[in-house]
């Protein structure tokens, strides 16, 4: 079938919607009509290279035998919800007429990461960027006579996509799919990374770095974790303001600011936890991130880092001799399987925001307007509807 997308032609170009094409669904396979894509950063990192290996960094890995990845043309869009258009032979889990939640990574359930409760580890995961689906390793989306890469094997910047059966999870019909698709990527990272990730406990005093769609959430999560103390880093005078709506406790614009603010708040102590989620995962916010984590404390990476940053400042004296612990995870560290239904079971008895996050909707033709928004911090979350 051939529908509308947003494709993303290599570093430096703006999104182009075009008319794409989509096999039909085969073995373990599933097609989905999009109702909602939400506008989350990670797309954008392929849009000003982060996630790029620069042309130096390509020929080193060419150099040394390692695979050089071909993201381009790539089908944007990671965080959404649908309904169940088609299903292919085998699929059990969902039928025709089912609301779903994607999950970015299409986890097998089977394989050693995944029985052991860590399916964000999955191996599956390595094919996340691949232009091959999971279940078969053939191409299933095309842009004229090239094979699309589907950002995450799911590519929800289009009016309908074909996933493996995986990268679906079944939705209560009485959620509406705009919570669905918050907690398809944004939400569950958040949550997961200011709970179970960094590993808030009841009067901990909780730094988030970064109050975006992500941190919000770190912010909710920490706060619902029974910390004592959540605060909320962002340059942006309206996150910071929407943090406190969202559980914050303090704020202040800068992680410089926020030693001596967290250091009057712990009596010296500093926190317990420090969480990062800023747009792009800077080296240099290493240091003063430390810093900020108390003896025995923990820090925990939870953003894009430039593909290139391989020198990380750090004072080792204090990170080995003040037992700290740095800590870098996807998801959150949650099981979207287990923790999509979990939050919209919370969202459901009022114990957890999700439309408050909702800033501004677009339609799919207002992409670059949307991301525009978002690099420029208008924006919590945008979301595109679909009709
Ligand atoms: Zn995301
Ligand atoms: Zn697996």
């Amino acid at each position: 079938m051939k529908c509308q997308g947003a494709v993303m032609r290599g570093v430096g170009h703006d999104w182009e919607i075009q008319e794409i094409t989509l096999d039909p669904p085969r073995e373990g396979e599933v097609l989905v009509k999009m109702a909602v894509a939400g506008i989350c950063h990670s797309d954008d990192h392929f849009t000003t290279g982060d996630m790029v290996p620069t042309p130096g960094l390509a020929s080193i890995m060419e150099a040394t035998g390692a695979p050089v990845p071909e993201y381009f043309p790539m089908l944007g869009g990671h965080e959404g919800a649908g309904v169940i258009e088609e299903v292919g032979p085998g699929v059990r889990s969902v039928k025709p007429g089912d609301r779903v939640a994607f999950s970015f990574i299409a986890a097998c359930g089977a394989c050693r990461w995944c029985v052991s409760g860590m399916t964000y580890l999955c191996d599956n995961g390595a094919m996340m960027l691949a232009k091959e689906m999971t279940t078969d390793g053939t191409a299933r989306r095309h842009l004229g006579d090239e094979d699309l890469t589907a950002m995450t094997q799911l590519g929800t910047f289009a009016e309908y996509a074909v996933l493996a059966e995986e990268s679906v999870i079944k939705i209560d019909d009485s959620i509406p799919f705009e919570a669905a698709s918050l907690v398809s990527c944004g939400v569950t990272t958040g949550w997961g990374s200011g709970t179970v990730g960094v590993g808030t406990q009841p009067g901990d005093t909780v730094v988030i770095i970064g109050a975006g769609g992500v941190g919000i959430n770190a912010v909710q999560g920490a706060r619902a974790a029974g910390a004592n103390a959540v605060i909320a880093v962002d340059p942006v005078e309206f996150k910071r303001d929407t943090a406190k709506f969202f559980g914050a406790t303090d704020s202040c614009p800068s992680v410089e600011e926020a030693i001596p603010l967290v250091r009057g708040l712990t009596m010296g102590v500093m926190a317990d936890r420090v969480v990062l989620t800023p747009g792009v995962l800077h080296a240099e916010l290493l240091a003063p991130a430390m810093m900020l984590t108390r003896k025995g404390g923990t820090c925990l990476m939870t953003a894009v880092p430039k593909f290139d940053v391989n020198t990380v400042p750090l004072i080792l004296v204090d990170f080995v001799q003040s037992c700290k612990t740095l800590k870098g995870l996807i998801y959150g560290g949650m099981n979207p399987r287990a923790s999509m239904p979990m939050l919209l079971s919370m969202y459901r008895n009022g114990n957890l925001k999700l439309d408050e996050l909702v800033t501004k909707r677009y339609r799919l033709d207002q992409i670059n307007d949307a991301i525009t928004d978002m690099r420029e911090g208008r924006n919590i979350r945008g979301i595109i509807e679909f009709d």
